[in-house]
């Protein structure tokens, strides 16, 4: 199956995969060069992971491999979850791997490993050896895997969705600095993965292959990426007014007796017309989710207020609380988690339609119901399914179905589409601004993808640490953010490499003054004094940065800031 070859790292021709009753992968031909970097693009089970394992000589039991796979050199997999060995420190694990491979005495592999993770930006590199992975945040993790899978100078390496958990800007960071490494070292890189836009065209791979439902075919037929919407500034009093919004959680009491508590959202105000739509961007930990939830009570604030249609949530009588729990509806990240698994669809669709006035015949209802479904593009026979039998598509469909089935007037969105991929994403976005201009719907939407958030709605607001350092028109955010935060965010989206330094802070410990500081590129000793406020730099664009708040930062592009 594997051999000598004419100097491509890998070959392979006619591959297939097959079980006693399905074909797994059909008839694949490919070759990566040395130094060339190969995207390997495709949606939930499409086989990517199937074929990076039969690579690697790790087709699951049960399965016939057909075909020729030619490898030249060595080859390693690093699988989605970075495996390291948790039981011991990185130190131990490059020094065996390293002289294992290659021979290295311990003193030499050290420095080598040290070498490596300095090459993915680790700082004091040297002294992280010692650590065990647990000790190490999610990026720092993914840094050591991959440095460990790099020094050891593959001629292959097969990289199964690396980082797909960590957020964008830290996830293209990482990647870019891999994409160096292998073509510096001719590693040939095969990196499958979501990767949107166009791994290609942002440098982070030469060539790519699209696998679908087992083949290798043309890339996606992806609808263009809508720009961000240009619509009239709704007029008219707000429907929802946030006033300086403080959530925070206990985290019981110092050695000295003092209370303590992790701030999450930290005095945020927004407000919302009737039909108007509002994008909270951020990475993890910014805060966007727990405000989309905090706004809809699911999470208890500490300090503020929650206006809806003038009166306080806290303190609304019964009627008014009946009235904003079926005009506010929310979308989850994971809408089969929202379902019950034991219930059909339609027996959870009717049991919302039920908890509803006026009461409705049951003829009715199945009218509504097929209706709802339709509405989203799902047909009728859904709903006798169970949430385990629907597709991701399908299940996001089927949560849109039900949170629509209130007639809500405010839709708050907390990454609904963070389940889908390509084609089925860019049509599940499609099909809710269809449904929100239609029905004049007024939208929340909360996501780390800064480009799907801008391209969503009319307006943006970008977090940082649970406090906005960023507000503006998403088409004025998108042609030229102001905050180095911001044009990270937006870099990265398109898979550029963002120009911030290090890991985001935690939260328990943030910097003094600026938030960014530790990371920002345009930082000055004014900015570790004095946290910056937020500020008017144009009408209906605020920022609060020292330096952006004097004009717009050398660089034109987001991203591309220049120190
Ligand atoms: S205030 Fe300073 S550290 Fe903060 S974003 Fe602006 S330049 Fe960077």
């Amino acid at each position: 199956m594997s051999g000598a070859d004419n100097g491509a790292p890998l070959r392979v021709e006619g591959l297939s995969l097959l079980t006693s009753r399905d074909i797994l992968l059909d008839r694949l031909s490919f070759s990566v060069e040395p130094g060339e970097a190969l995207a390997l693009l495709g949606g939930a089970g499409a086989g990517k992971t199937l074929l990076l394992r039969a690579l690697a000589g790790l087709s699951p039991k049960g399965v016939t491999v057909l075909g020729d796979i030619h490898i030249r050199g060595r080859r390693l997999l690093v699988t989605q979850d970075g495996a390291l060995d948790p039981l011991r420190t990185l130190g131990a694990q490059f020094t065996e791997l390293l002289a294992r491979q290659s021979g290295m005495d311990e003193r030499t592999a050290l420095r080598r490993a040290a070498e490596a993770l300095e090459r993915f930006q680790v700082p004091a590199a040297a002294r992280r050896l010692a650590l065990h992975p647990h000790e190490l945040g999610e990026a720092m993790r993914w840094r050591a895997a991959l440095a460990l899978a790099m020094a050891a100078e593959p001629a292959l390496l097969l990289a199964d969705a690396p980082a797909a958990a960590l957020d964008p800007t830290q996830r293209v960071r990482l990647l870019s600095d891999l994409a160096a490494w292998t073509r510096e070292a001719g590693t040939a890189l095969l990196l499958a993965g979501r990767l949107q836009p166009d791994p290609v065209q942002a440098g982070l791979a030469d060539r790519r292959l699209v696998l679908a439902q087992g083949r290798l075919g043309e890339p996606e037929a992806k609808p263009a990426p809508a720009p961000p919407p240009v619509e009239p500034a709704p007029s008219g009093p707000p429907i929802l007014s946030v006033r300086d919004l403080r959530v925070a959680f206990p985290l019981g009491r110092s050695w000295r007796g003092e209370e303590r508590w992790l701030t999450v959202v930290d005095g945020l105000s927004i407000a919302l017309a009737e039909g108007e739509t509002l994008a909270l961007l951020g990475e993890t930990g910014s805060g966007k989710s727990v405000l989309a939830r905090a706004i809809l009570r699911l999470v208890p604030p500490v300090g503020g207020q929650v206006s809806w249609l003038g009166t306080d949530l806290a303190a609304a009588p019964p009627e008014a609380m009946r009235r904003a729990r079926r005009d506010l509806q929310i979308l989850f990240p994971d809408p089969l988690a929202a379902f019950d698994p034991l219930m059909s669809i339609g027996a959870q669709l009717a049991e919302t339609l039920e908890s509803l006035q006026p009461p409705r015949s049951a003829a009715d209802r199945a009218v509504r119901l097929a209706e709802a479904l339709e509405e989203v593009g799902l047909p009728a026979a859904v709903l006798d399914l169970h949430p385990g039998s629907l597709r991701p598509a399908e299940a996001a469909r089927a949560g849109l179905a039900r949170a629509l089935l209130p007639e809500p007037r405010l839709l708050v969105c907390d990454e609904p589409a963070a389940t889908l991929d390509g084609v089925e994403r860019a049509d599940f976005l499609a099909l809710l601004r269809a449904i929100r201009r239609r029905r004049r719907l007024a939208l929340l939407y909360a996501t780390q993808d800064a480009a799907e958030g801008l391209r969503v709605a009319r307006r943006a607001l970008v977090l940082l640490l649970g406090r906005i350092v960023e507000s503006a028109d998403s088409a004025v955010l998108a042609a030229g953010a102001r905050h180095p935060y911001s044009r990270a965010l937006i870099a990265a989206a398109g898979l550029a490499r963002p120009a911030l330094h290090g890991d985001p802070p935690s939260p328990l410990r943030p910097p003094t003054g600026c938030a960014l500081r530790l990371r920002c590129p345009l930082a000055h000793d004014g900015c570790a004094q004095v946290p910056p406020t937020l500020d008017p730099v144009a009408p209906g664009h605020r920022v609060a940065c020292h330096v952006a708040q004097d004009g717009p930062p050398d660089g034109a592009q987001n991203g591309q800031t220049t120190p």
